[in-house]
């Protein structure tokens, strides 16, 4: 059986892995359209932006690993189509054929309009090696930074640049910064964490546009202020990958949706990480297809995919987990707080954490500086138990819930 796999990221490395690890011998050819090798993308808005770490601990396996394995790398090579009734991927170099073809096509980062001056040189995005080649040239001390967006990308990136001693002013459109991902009392710990690090956050601030003639020179404000800037950061979501999937007309409903094994509307295709939609009733409060923005998901949807196109025949079962670094401070983030309708703070000096429960029950616990919370958390969120709200608000040490 010859798999081909259309994306080059943590997805595909994972799922090309998996099947050899479960002793797949047909022919995995993985295709995708940047230059390099398979790499981890987190490290892009952290140790990587700020020098910390090199393009050899980024990238996933060395060039001998693929080889070994015999998975084929079509790198810089961009899929135009995919042909379901030849079951072939036309490419701009030539046609793949497969029997099975698993979609890994991640996301792309949303940008603002030209006309709002989103392509201006000095604009940034953070999401391949392509775009921190353009971006960490100029993040020289002294100069003037906007970041555009208040997640984690925003977040991150205004936290690498304020250590390399630019003046960073973040801006969110919304009424607070993670306000897509995480509670009033997560956003207001990051928000002091920034603010005391000197930079300036500024929320419920929408943006006019982009200043500058031949660059981006400013940030003008919905309230009429223009901030100066020497360069500007767009970290304002993604956008799934869909075009190719929705031209071959598979299903797409939030992202390529697939059933709970991973499969699309077209058996022979299958789609994972980023991309991909599925449904997870146990996750998402009122049902419909969930797709998870994360690393974790990437891993592990992929792998499930991976047996499941060797026939396993089982469900993927999320474990959401997220981290983010900004500054000294580490953000651990176990289960998904989709629909949470309480929230229990607890401070244990030097972390805190924020727990989060739905009708009662406990599904997402965020923890700063506090590892304890956090894997304390997650193993009781993974084996389904939950203590009450009262029981963690109360509790002098957290083991006592595992009780
Ligand atoms: P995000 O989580 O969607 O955050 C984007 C933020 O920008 C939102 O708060 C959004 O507000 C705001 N925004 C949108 N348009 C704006 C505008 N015109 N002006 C000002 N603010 C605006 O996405 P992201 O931070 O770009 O990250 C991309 C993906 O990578 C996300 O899935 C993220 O979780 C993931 N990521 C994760 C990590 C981590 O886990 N550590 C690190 C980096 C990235 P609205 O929601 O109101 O539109």
């Amino acid at each position: 059986m010859n798999i081909v796999i259309l994306g080059a990221g943590q997805a595909a490395a994972s799922l090309a892995a998996k099947l050899r690890a479960l002793g797949h011998q047909g022919g995995i050819a993985i295709i995708g359209d940047e230059p390099a090798p398979p790499y981890q993308r987190p490290p892009l808005s952290k140790a990587y932006l700020l020098g910390d770490m090199g393009l050899d601990r980024l990238t996933l396996r060395a060039p001998e690993w693929w080889e070994e394995q015999r998975i084929t790398l079509h790198l810089g090579e961009k899929a135009l189509r995919i042909d379901r009734d030849r079951r072939v991927v036309v490419t701009d170099r030539g046609e793949h054929p497969y029997d099975q073809l698993a979609l890994t096509l991640g996301a792309t980062p949303r940008r603002l309009p030209e006309a709002m001056g989103g392509a201006l040189p000095g604009v940034h995005v953070v999401r391949s090696l392509a775009d921190i080649a353009g971006l960490k040239p100029g993040l020289v001390a002294g100069r003037r930074l906007v970041v555009i967006g208040g997640g984690y990308i925003g977040l991150e990136a205004a936290a690498v640049a304020r250590k390399l001693g630019l003046e960073v002013t973040l801006v969110e459109a919304a009424p607070r910064i993670l306000g897509r991902v995480a509670a009033p009392e997560t956003a207001a710990m990051i928000r002091d964490l920034h603010t005391a690090h000197g930079v300036q956050v500024l929320e419920g601030t929408g943006i006019t546009r982009i200043t500058g003639q031949t660059a981006a020179d400013g940030v003008e404000l919905a309230d009429g202020r223009h901030l100066p800037a020497d360069l500007v950061i767009c970290g304002i979501g993604i956008w799934p990958e869909t075009a190719l999937a929705g031209a071959a007309g598979l299903t797409l409903n939030n992202g390529i949706a697939t059933d709970g094994q991973g499969r699309t509307s077209d058996p022979a295709i299958w789609a994972a990480g980023d991309c991909a939609s599925f449904p997870a009733p146990d996750t998402c409060p009122g049902g419909g297809q969930l797709r998870l923005e994360s690393v974790g998901n990437a891993i592990d949807m992929a792998e499930a995919v991976a047996a499941n196109m060797l026939g396993a025949g089982a469900d993927y079962v999320p474990k959401p987990w997220f981290w983010s670094d900004q500054f000294d401070a580490k953000l651990q983030i176990a289960g998904l707080n989709l629909g949470y309708d309480r929230v229990v703070t607890r401070t244990a000096e030097p972390g805190s954490s924020v727990w989060y429960f739905r009708d009662g029950r406990l599904i997402a616990v965020d923890a700063l500086n506090d590892a304890r919370a956090y894997m304390i958390g997650k193993r009781l969120i993974e084996a389904g138990r939950s203590p009450t709200p009262e029981a963690v608000a109360e509790a002098g040490d957290l083991k006592a819930l595992m009780a």
